[in-house]
């Protein structure tokens, strides 16, 4: 009997998996066919110094409509991306298009500091990405300390050495760079304390931390390492005014947030602009 029940278990187990299996490959070929058809696309997010209220700029951020409708979230698509090796020529057009929204935005005369943009472990492991991105602002024109790389912790941990080797490639072009959901993965200190970093994020557990009986406790060590290390804090997930005051008081510079703005279309930014400005 209980051999007969395990057995049973495990066919339904593998039935299981089977179709998760069959509809990751399904997901995989619709994206490749979104990406081909154009139905991926950018959305724009605000960062502003809390401070002064002043925009800094915006952040990019990949969104998925399928043609049905329906919006894939990009902690679903990019894994699948990244598996499929799509995350490749998907992340040079994010920062290509990238780049050039920015350039746009400058030559209209907006006096914004930066584009940030997601990169990719698997991007940034490729030999090629230095010349992508060199190619990127060499097209749009955009001078390179526009563009902010954010890199998430996993990828500190991985290929160490090369990758301090094209951090500091990547710096002396005048890039910059911020280590993107800060506390949640795995940095080494030390690490940190080498890597020619300019900029931490808050992950936004812990901006909504600050709603708990916890309270700001982690945003509160995070600001005070960043400030130790010479490292400009920035905080994702700002949805209210207790966030906001609570950070700029523990001497957080920067944040980005709902309470601001969602991100938003590229047609709708320089109405935000004017909008913000006024208000
Ligand atoms: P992330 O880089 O940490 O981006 C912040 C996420 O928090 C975004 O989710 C943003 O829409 C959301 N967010 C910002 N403010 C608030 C807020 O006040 N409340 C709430 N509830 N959410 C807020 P999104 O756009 O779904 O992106 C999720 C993640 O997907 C990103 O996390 C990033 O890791 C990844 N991602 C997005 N675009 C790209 C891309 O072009 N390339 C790569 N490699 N990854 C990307
Ligand atoms: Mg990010
Ligand atoms: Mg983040
Ligand atoms: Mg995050």
């Amino acid at each position: 009997r209980t051999k007969g029940y395990q057995r049973g278990s495990h066919t339904l187990f593998t039935r299981e998996m089977g179709i998760a299996i069959r509809e990751r490959a399904m997901l995989m070929q619709h994206l490749h066919k979104a990406f081909d058809a154009e139905r991926l696309y950018l959305m724009y997010q605000p960062q502003v110094e809390l401070i002064n209220r002043r925009v800094l700029g915006f952040e990019a951020l990949l969104r998925w409509r399928t043609d049905d409708g329906r919006m894939i979230p990009p902690t679903d698509f990019i894994p699948l991306a990244e598996h499929s090796g799509l995350i490749i020529s998907l992340g040079a057009w994010v920062l290509r298009t990238s780049c050039f929204m920015m350039r746009q935005l400058l030559d209209k005369g907006y006096q914004l500091e930066r584009i940030a943009v997601n990169v990719s472990v698997i991007q940034f492991r490729q030999p090629e990405f230095i010349e992508l991105v060199e190619s990127a602002l060499r097209d749009s024109g955009l001078p390179a300390h526009f563009l902010e790389l954010e890199i998430t912790e996993s990828v500190t941990m991985n290929g160490a050495g090369m990758f301090e080797e094209s951090l500091a490639h990547l710096k002396s072009l005048g890039i910059q760079i911020a280590i993107d959901d800060f506390g949640t993965g795995f940095s080494s200190l030390s690490y940190l304390d080498k890597l020619p970093v300019d900029r931490l994020k808050i992950d936004r557990a812990f901006v909504m931390q600050i709603d708990t009986a916890d309270g700001p406790r982690i945003a509160e060590l995070i600001t005070q390492l960043g400030k130790k290390l010479g490292l400009k804090i920035i905080a994702e997930g700002i949805e209210s005014d207790l966030h906001w005051n609570v950070l700029q008081k523990l001497g957080c510079d920067e944040g980005q947030g709902f309470l601001i703005a969602r991100p938003m279309l590229e047609s709708a930014i320089e109405p935000w602009l004017r909008d913000w400005k006024t208000s």
